[in-house]
């Protein structure tokens, strides 16, 4: 596929090849204790979710049980929202031990995270447009014969029994045997008018309980390096509970990642991500500039020469990043992904009355229980839905008997994925 990938060994949870400052920009927790305990929390997070010991339990009392008690000191806050936020978006008070760890994608595919870093103008679609090449007659190039419709913003999913018919706001309209929906949870939380007939309120109560996390990244560059380029990422200490203003920071300038990019990129989940993004650019670069300033006192920041900060969560087609379990539970995401049908007809003579068959497949990350929150969730999910329409097309037979998404498949047989994180992996240099 020609990704240009840089090994983060242990994913965005572990801390031993970052650096950490406290309030007042001096390094520390030198000797990584404090780090090592995040860790070994981690581990024992997982442990006691496997036992049995951690049911219904939130995340911040299995914490605690594992020996988290943190210092009162900001830097203990940034670990701790490095910890659960930094890779979910959600506040700590939010998640319960068992919808956090073991993560299956970490015991899946393994535990370390990979960069991406492609310069070329496609960016991060050439992930797309490799998967499509597969897919597609004349892969990407199936765009120039009318196959995939992009820039239809849809306004209506309209199901009758035989087919659906999908209406967009410039009122363009598609009849179809079949929909898979991509649309994201955000979405579906938010304008379930897209629907007709209205999804039934036990569904959407269910999609309401799984979590949109927010994320909120801030790309910032400056004519010249001020920071320690040799580290690729750093946990800072500030005020204020859950982490404070800007409690990670990733070196884009780091020698594995684009050593002439002169960049910082801020990761930002809940509280931080909803915060930063009602401001505007202005604000935000004046805020960002006046915060390193005070984190590092002997430094004179200027102001970026360029700026890009995210908006997920007020944007209206996705309204947040992706999908969290939050304190979601294994029903609610089973009713959340129910594909619907339209309404049994009224008089339709026969008897036992004919039922109308599903008709629009709920698909995408959120409902990929298994994988949600990432990209693998969208794609196998998204097989998942188009194997179900084949067999419903009766292309197939039946259904596909492991549905790729399932929460409970192998779950014995997951390795521990960043539950066994030894402190100091090898980074990739
Ligand atoms: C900041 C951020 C960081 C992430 N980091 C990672 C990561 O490190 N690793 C990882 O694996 N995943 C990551 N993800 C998650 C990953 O991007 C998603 O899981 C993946 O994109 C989901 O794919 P999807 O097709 O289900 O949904 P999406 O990619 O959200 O696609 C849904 C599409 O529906 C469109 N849409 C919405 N409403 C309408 C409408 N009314 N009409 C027509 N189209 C509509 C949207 O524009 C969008 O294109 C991250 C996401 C974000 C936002």
């Amino acid at each position: 596929m020609g990704l240009q990938l840089v090994r983060v060994p242990g994913s965005a949870t572990n801390m031993s090849n970052w650096d950490a400052y406290d309030e007042f920009g001096n390094s520390a927790d030198l000797d990584g204790k404090r780090r090592t305990l995040a860790n070994n929390v981690t581990t024992c997070i997982s442990k006691g979710v496997d036992s049995g010991r951690f049911s219904n339990t939130s995340a911040v009392d299995a914490a605690s049980e594992c020996g988290w008690a943190p210092n009162p000191d900001g830097l203990d806050s940034a670990i701790e929202w490095q910890l659960f936020t930094g890779e979910s978006g959600l506040p700590v008070s939010k998640m319960r031990a068992e919808n956090y760890l073991p993560d299956p994608t970490y015991g899946d595919f393994g535990a370390d995270d990979f960069f991406f870093k492609n310069q070329d103008p496609l960016g991060y679609s050439t992930v797309i447009h490799a998967v499509a090449d597969g897919a597609l007659d004349g892969g990407a190039k199936a765009l120039d014969k009318g196959r995939l419709v992009l820039g239809a913003e849809v306004d209506r999913i309209e199901l009758e029994c035989d087919y659906v018919t999908v209406r967009s706001k410039d009122g363009r309209s598609w009849h179809s045997l079949h929909v898979i929906s991509t649309l994201p949870l955000g979405v579906l939380q938010r304008r379930p008018e897209i629907f007709t007939p209205p999804m039934l309120t036990g569904q959407r109560e269910a999609l309401g309980r799984i979590s949109m996390s927010n994320y909120t990244k801030i790309h910032a560059q400056w004519d010249e390096v001020w920071w320690n380029a040799s580290v690729y990422k750093w946990v800072q200490a500030n005020d204020g509970f859950n982490g404070g203003t800007l409690p990670s920071v990733r070196n884009l300038a780091h020698a594995s990642v684009l050593p002439s990019s002169r960049t910082l990129l801020f990761d930002l989940g809940d509280p931080q991500a909803s915060e930063w993004e009602q401001l505007d650019d202005d604000a935000a670069k004046a805020k960002l500039v006046a915060e390193l300033q005070r984190v590092h006192p002997g430094k004179a920041i200027p102001l970026p020469s360029a700026f890009h900060m995210t908006r997920h969560s007020i944007d209206p087609l996705s309204y947040g990043a992706y999908s969290d379990w939050g304190d979601s539970t294994a029903e609610d995401h089973l009713r959340a992904g129910m594909p619907l049908s339209a309404p049994t007809p009224p008089a339709s003579g026969q008897f036992p009355p004919r039922a109308c068959p599903p008709r629009v497949w709920l698909s995408g990350e959120a409902l990929c229980p298994r994988y949600n929150g990432f990209v693998h969730g969208g794609l196998i999910s998204g097989r998942r839905d188009a194997t179900r329409v084949l067999a419903a097309l009766g292309v197939n037979g039946s259904f596909a008997a492991n549905d790729g998404c399932d929460m409970t498949l192998g779950r014995d047989q997951m390795k521990r994925g960043r539950a066994v994180l030894r402190w100091r992996a090898s980074f990739a240099r």
